[in-house]
């Protein structure tokens, strides 16, 4: 890969404030691109209506400032960049589904969800993964369009090969699914909405992203979305996901562990540059083993997705006051 093609993203859902693990997510792919020279892209995903908030965004948009992570592109061209949203897409979307249904590749799926539940019981009485049976495969063209003609609700899915489902993650190694644990996915809810598994993907592709940096919460949503792109015959991107990040008592950093959103460290007084050099050192370290301070500067440099590890890391207050105080 040219060096300087180097594209990433930083995708935030606004559903809440921008914690340590996401603002580290954001970082990590930032140095990326400033290493190499690239793109950083931020991405707004807020297909989920209920859920998003203007107000997050705005907010996780002040703190992506305040942290010094700007961006290279939007959909604006000229003045400040907006960033991409996914509400704002949605004909692309559309466009997508439409090929995929006239390629065969996805289908429509008119199961119920009472339908859908009886199958997931009778999978766990039988002790079986608790996946699609794939039912609506089968059903003929003709009678899929004669059941939307006579206002049918259906769901929009992918056919999955039948073939184990591998990627190469930078930071695991070689992942694999046996196809017979993933569901055909669904791509299009009956309202109409297209789920995050989809618009990633497509997102994802179309913005030319060569490599998907996110948290590691993701991992088993990655082989749906390789198959997503196989779909399309588009090229699959490398994945790096980030472990967890675990509290002092070694169980997942939540609120319980105290303040840990990247606004509760502005009003304690924290400065970026400390926080950005703690956010760093969660699962990467210095070539020379021991270096723990740096500037931005310095950490662009120095930063390279194979020093990041596998082994969950441990969020640790004194240790950010501590980088605060030099
Ligand atoms: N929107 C997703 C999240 O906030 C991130 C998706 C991704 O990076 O692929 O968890």
């Amino acid at each position: 890969m040219h060096m300087n093609k180097t594209r990433v993203r930083f995708a935030p859902s606004p559903t809440g404030l921008l914690h340590v693990g996401n603002a580290r997510t954001a970082l990590y792919n930032w140095l990326v691109a400033r290493h190499a020279g690239g793109k950083y892209i931020l991405r707004i995903e807020d297909t989920d209506v209920e859920r998003s908030k203007e107000e997050h965004e705005t907010q996780l948009i002040e703190d992506l400032h305040w942290l010094g992570l700007e961006w290279d592109e939007g959909p604006r061209i000229g003045g400040p960049h907006a960033p991409y949203r996914q509400s704002e897409r949605l004909d692309i979307y559309r466009e997508h589904t439409d090929q995929l249904l006239n390629e065969g590749k996805a289908y429509r799926c008119f199961c119920t969800s009472d339908e859908l539940e009886a199958e997931r019981l009778r999978a766990v009485a039988e002790h079986r993964p608790q996946v699609y049976s794939g039912k609506c495969r089968a059903v003929p063209p003709a009678d899929s369009d004669a059941r939307v003609a006579a206002g049918e609700q259906f769901a929009v899915r992918l056919r999955i090969p039948d073939k184990p489902l591998r990627f190469h993650d930078m930071v695991r190694g070689d992942v694999e699914f046996a196809s017979d644990t993933v569901s055909d996915p669904i791509l299009v809810r009956s309202s109409g909405v297209p789920v995050y598994n989809y618009v990633v993907a497509v997102d994802d592709a179309l913005m030319e992203i060569t490599h998907v940096i996110r948290g590691d919460d993701h991992i088993s949503n990655t082989p749906k979305q390789v198959a997503i792109y196989e779909a399309f015959g588009w090229p699959v991107p490398q994945f790096a996901h980030l472990s967890t990040i675990l509290g002092s008592d070694r169980e997942r950093l939540s609120k319980r562990h105290g303040a840990t959103s990247i606004a509760s460290f502005r009003e304690m007084g924290i400065l970026p540059e400390a926080l950005v050099n703690y956010l760093a050192l969660l699962g990467w370290g210095a070539k020379d083993g021991t270096t723990e301070t740096f500037t931005p500067e310095q950490l662009i440099k120095e930063f390279e997705l194979e020093r990041v590890t596998a082994s969950p890391a441990i969020f640790d207050f004194d240790k950010l006051h501590w980088l605060n105080r030099h």
